[in-house]
């Protein structure tokens, strides 16, 4: 039996995971369940999987859990925020991580994870663009694994033979990763800073949290992957480009230098690269049914169109400039999509205040996580007066 704890068990990759494991009752133990609110679902996600540990962001909440968990003769013991997190993450009897907290509340619970030796499945692409190398080194020194779960990444991984993360393989002369386009991708550029917060999450394939959703509506999602993509694949910055391709069966391709183009191929739902990454190199179960040849029909792909999606751009340039610039750009772009979701910016204005952002904060080099931490706040704090000054600029 293996034992998993699941950070973020309460969002959309955290419950898609515990719909895999439940398939699998002789194979997975669910040991850690993590989220920052939403008590009652967690309640219910313990009397089903009957965890060790189960853990809140805040302390009201954590009481009102552990009360109900006693009431009800409920073994679980609880713990509250980023202690409780690094304790489920490194859980005795947890074999297995899955890193699916958004954003980068996600960073210390991933690195403690890496660190303590575990398989990490890594859904929280947010951790790895901020750290860099960091992430990497971490999983190196603790001897364990890091197996991405974002598909584009994991359909890679699964077109790659067998090797460290952050190494390139031989014989790769790049990678393809596919875009849904999102929900934007034939509105025409006049008419997206009008668009609603629900309207950019009604993504056309994906069903997501919020935050990735706007992320996918922006194309940010696909800057942040492409980082992603060049880290966990050691690959420089001309080696990863992306396609648009929005019927989102093609997960992702790599090209090898014989003219060969391998890819994976799928519905789109997250429980196959979950499940992939729960069994590897084993194959199980998800619950996602085969593709039908048959039905198909024809596939689509084209070039993205960088003016309609500038924050696409924007992650390029801060993949090329490297050191801090990544962390600036996902804390920048985590305030702003959140004063998005809030009603306090347009959705065009997403881009602008990431782009002021990172023209006021030059890429630093990266020796120690203090340096990607303190990008992360100047950014924060460049972003939310930025915002606040009605999307101008204040220094
Ligand atoms: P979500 O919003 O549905 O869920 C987020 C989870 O994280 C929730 O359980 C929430 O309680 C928890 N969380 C947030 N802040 C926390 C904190 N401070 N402490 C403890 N828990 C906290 O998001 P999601 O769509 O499941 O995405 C999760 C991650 O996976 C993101 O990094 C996203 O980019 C990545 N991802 C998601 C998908 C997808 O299909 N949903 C696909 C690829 C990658
Ligand atoms: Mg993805």
């Amino acid at each position: 039996m293996n034992g998993v704890a699941i950070l973020g068990s309460t969002g959309s990759i955290g419950r898609s995971t515990l719909d895999v494991i439940a398939r699998h009752p002789g194979r997975f133990r669910v040991v850690a369940l993590a989220a920052r609110t939403r008590h009652e679902l967690l309640l219910e996600q313990c009397r089903t999987f009957r965890p060790a540990l189960a853990v809140l962001g805040d302390a009201a909440d954590a009481d009102l859990l552990a009360a109900a968990l006693r009431a009800e003769g409920l073994a679980t013991e609880v713990a509250v925020g980023e202690r409780g997190l690094i304790a489920a993450a490194t859980a005795p009897g947890v074999e297995v991580v899955m890193a699916a907290i958004v954003g980068a509340a996600g960073l210390g619970s991933t690195l403690a994870a890496a660190r303590a030796g575990r398989r990490v499945l890594l859904a929280n692409k947010e951790a790895l663009v901020m750290s860099g190398r960091l992430l990497l080194e971490a999983v190196a020194a603790g001897g364990g694994q890091l197996l991405p779960i974002d598909s584009e990444h994991n359909a890679i991984f699964q077109c790659l033979p067998p090797g460290p993360p952050g190494v390139r393989a031989p014989g790769v002369r790049r990678v393809w990763l596919t875009a849904s386009g999102g929900p934007f991708l034939r509105v025409p550029l006049a008419s997206l800073g009008a668009v609603t917060p629900d309207e950019a999450c009604a993504h056309p394939r994906w069903r997501m949290g919020r935050k990735i959703s706007v992320d996918s509506a922006t194309l940010m999602n696909k800057g942040l992957e492409l980082i992603e993509a060049q880290l966990l694949f050691g690959l420089p910055p001309g080696a990863v480009e992306v396609v648009v391709h929005p019927e989102s069966i093609v997960h992702s391709l790599v090209e090898y230098v014989d003219g060969s183009t391998l890819a994976q191929l799928g519905h789109p739902d997250m429980r196959t690269p979950i499940a992939h990454a729960l069994a590897w190199p084993d194959r199980i179960e998800s619950g996602v049914q085969s593709l039908d040849m048959l039905r198909l029909g024809s596939l689509g792909f084209e070039a993205p169109d960088r003016r309609q999606f500038p924050c696409l751009g924007l992650a390029e340039a801060a993949a090329r400039s490297g050191g801090t610039a990544p962390a600036a750009l996902n804390a920048a772009n985590e305030v702003a999509v959140a004063a998005f979701l809030e009603g306090r910016l347009n959705f065009t204005a997403i881009a602008e205040v990431i782009e002021r952002v990172l023209e006021c904060q030059p890429a630093k080099p990266v020796g120690a996580l203090e340096d990607v931490l303190a990008a992360d706040a100047d950014a924060r704090r460049a972003a939310a007066g930025c915002i606040e000054a009605g999307g101008g600029w204040r220094a």
